[in-house]
């Protein structure tokens, strides 16, 4: 292992987790409310065993080409390391990518329309015939969680996914109709723009809609949102899962 990544890994690791406890003081919420993802994508599976040294128990992917290898390739780096490993899937989800997926997360935290959940309730059950899911050595990993994606940019901006707030309803009951998922709650990602104002406004929206969620499925307790930027704001506004990915790994290359 790279004693100097294990060290850069650390000291970032150290400032977000004392930005979550100042936010969470302010808030005055209590810090064991808010669970920790580090977003990995795009840095490797040994990041992800130096994280698990760290005390790092959730990573968070978004893209399946890169998650699903990565994975696998965890069992060799660094024996042990993805049986206790909780796998978030955070990203936009093509249906036809939904088996592979439905393999290996533990959570879906992107989901969006009728058709995806469809697509992931046959990836489960498909995958729990063969004998388990997860990629686990031990039983099945059981259900799958689902959170909803809530677009919070009002239909400006297309294609950055997410169901609008007046369609939730519907698609938590085709969610909570299924065998093979679990409704845990809801996820969203503040506007790309629009500033620190435009940024509490989507927060805010969004835990009005958990609100009304949790109303008619108690257990979709989870609030998945606040990232690098904007962790302090998520948390003022409800955020039980952050997704927090740059502050810690370092920036990533350009996307394409
Ligand atoms: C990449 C990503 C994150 C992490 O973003 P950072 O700004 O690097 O913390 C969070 N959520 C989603 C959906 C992402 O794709």
């Amino acid at each position: 292992m790279d004693a100097a990544r294990a060290q850069q890994l650390h000291n970032a690791l150290a400032r977000v987790n004392q930005r979550i406890d100042a936010a969470c003081m302010t808030a005055g919420r209590d810090p064991s409310e808010v669970h920790l993802i580090v977003v990995t994508k795009f840095f490797p599976a040994s990041d992800i065993a130096l994280l698990q040294a760290e005390g790092v128990t959730d990573v968070g992917e978004n893209r399946d080409q890169e998650a699903g290898p990565k994975l696998a390739e965890l069992g060799a780096v660094a024996p042990g390391v993805r049986e206790r490993l909780g796998v978030h899937f955070v990203g936009q989800l093509q249906t036809n990518k939904a088996a592979s997926v439905a393999e290996y997360a533990d959570t879906v935290h992107s989901v969006d329309r009728p058709r995806l959940v469809t697509a992931l309730d046959r990836g489960v059950r498909a995958a729990t015939e063969r004998g388990g899911r997860g990629g686990r050595a031990g039983p099945p990993a059981g259900p799958l969680g689902v959170l909803l994606q809530v677009d919070l940019e009002e239909g400006r901006r297309a294609g950055r996914g997410g169901v609008p707030p007046t369609g939730l309803a519907e698609l938590a009951t085709a969610v909570a109709a299924t065998e093979h998922l679990q409704l845990r709650g809801l996820m969203a990602v503040a506007p790309a723009d629009g500033g620190a104002s435009a940024t509490e406004r989507a927060f805010r929206t969004l835990a009005h809609c958990a609100d009304g969620i949790r109303a008619d499925h108690p257990a979709a307790s989870w609030i998945s949102a606040g990232m690098s930027g904007d962790l302090e704001s998520a948390i003022a506004h409800g955020a039980t899962h952050l997704r927090v990915g740059s502050a810690i790994l370092g920036s990533r290359p350009p996307l394409r």
